[in-house]
């Protein structure tokens, strides 16, 4: 990790709450460690940016429903962060809590709709109908160890389908409306993009929860989605953001593991879990049996690690409104 790189990231954090264009460039205050130039990300265009103004009013979020239901977008431009294992099994942790939980499937790949036992390929009708032609998402809901809206391949043309729409942004909120008072948490896994589907995520949800990879830890990616996400605030969704970051393939025994962390704590603070997602092949196993690793291996240590997110996210945000309620005392 370079100094620039995270100068770079400390001076995205600090202008947050303003326009997403004030992102500057590192800071030449002290000279950055000799490094090899990153190949830039491809600039991607979110459809935000485009929208019209106000081109419809923001619905009402002074209804009751609106507070108590918990709208959690999983997100990570990064593929193979494990978005799609932690949305099932923080989902399935929060039903074992004995939470109401539905899960979106946003990502055209269908790996969560796989993951209990469906297959994408076989399904008639899915999120792509929902988001483009107005299905109601309940007629895509099926009960499984949890209640899913399942995707299908179809789902890969829905983000050209609803650039022609009005109010693009904003389909799977006003489809999430017909059922959010029968959830407390609805879980969405977004694809590996920042484009469309997942710009309707961000506008849909409460709070993003970030999964990173120790491993191959991308500050780069994370101020990138940052960025997205105060576009959002400012044009869609003003309440929209990171409510946690969660440290996946966690190796305690690499050094590499361990920085990662260090890093990220450094430059998010209270926003990291202390739950470390630890890696091991059970996750990779459960999802082929079409099942969570919590019903897979019931009393093992990866499903462990995921109630023990659960209580966290429980509690985090349990402490962040308590936080807000003093503030506005
Ligand atoms: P994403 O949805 O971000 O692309 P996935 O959840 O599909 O990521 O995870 C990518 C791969 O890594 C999958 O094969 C998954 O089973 C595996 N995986 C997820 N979490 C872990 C972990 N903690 N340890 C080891 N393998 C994991
Ligand atoms: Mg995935």
């Amino acid at each position: 990790m370079g100094v620039a790189a995270l100068f770079y990231l400390s001076s995205a954090l600090e202008t947050e709450a303003e326009p997403a264009q004030n992102a500057e460039q590192p800071t030449t205050q002290q000279a950055p460690a000799p490094q090899p130039t990153p190949t830039p990300a491809p600039q991607q265009t979110p459809a935000g940016q485009a929208a019209p103004p106000a081109a419809e009013p923001a619905p009402d979020t002074s209804g009751e429903t609106r507070t108590a239901t918990r709208v959690i977008a999983l997100a990570n431009q990064k593929g193979g962060v494990a978005k799609t294992t932690t949305t099932l099994n923080l989902g399935v942790a929060f039903r074992e809590m004995g939470h109401r939980v539905l899960l979106v499937d946003l990502d055209p790949q269908g790996n969560l709709t796989m993951s209990q036992g469906l297959n994408p390929d076989a399904i008639e009708r899915s999120m792509f109908d929902v988001l483009v032609h107005r299905v109601p998402i309940s007629e895509v809901i099926e009960q499984r160890e949890v209640d899913l809206a399942v995707a299908s391949i179809d789902l890969a043309g829905a983000e050209l389908a609803l650039s022609a729409l009005i109010g693009r942004e904003r389909s799977l909120e006003k489809a999430l409306a017909e059922v959010r008072g029968q959830y407390d948490f609805v879980l969405i896994d977004t694809p590996p993009s920042l484009g469309l589907l997942t710009i309707n995520a961000f506008v849909a949800a409460t709070g993003v929860i970030v999964p990173v990879q120790c491993e191959y830890l991308s500050l780069r990616g994370l101020v990138q989605l940052e960025n997205t996400l105060a576009m959002v605030r400012e044009n869609l969704n003003p309440h929209v953001a990171v409510e946690g970051i969660v440290a996946t393939m966690f190796d305690g025994r690499t050094l590499h593991s361990r920085e990662a962390i260090e890093i990220l704590e450094e430059n998010f603070g209270d926003l990291v879990y202390r739950t470390r997602i630890r890696k091991t092949v059970r996750y990779a196993e459960a999802p082929v049996k079409g099942s969570s690793v919590l019903k897979y291996d019931p009393t093992g240590a990866a499903a462990e690690a995921y109630r023990e997110l659960a209580r966290e996210v429980v509690a985090a945000k349990e402490a962040q409104d308590g936080a807000q309620a003093r503030e506005h005392a």
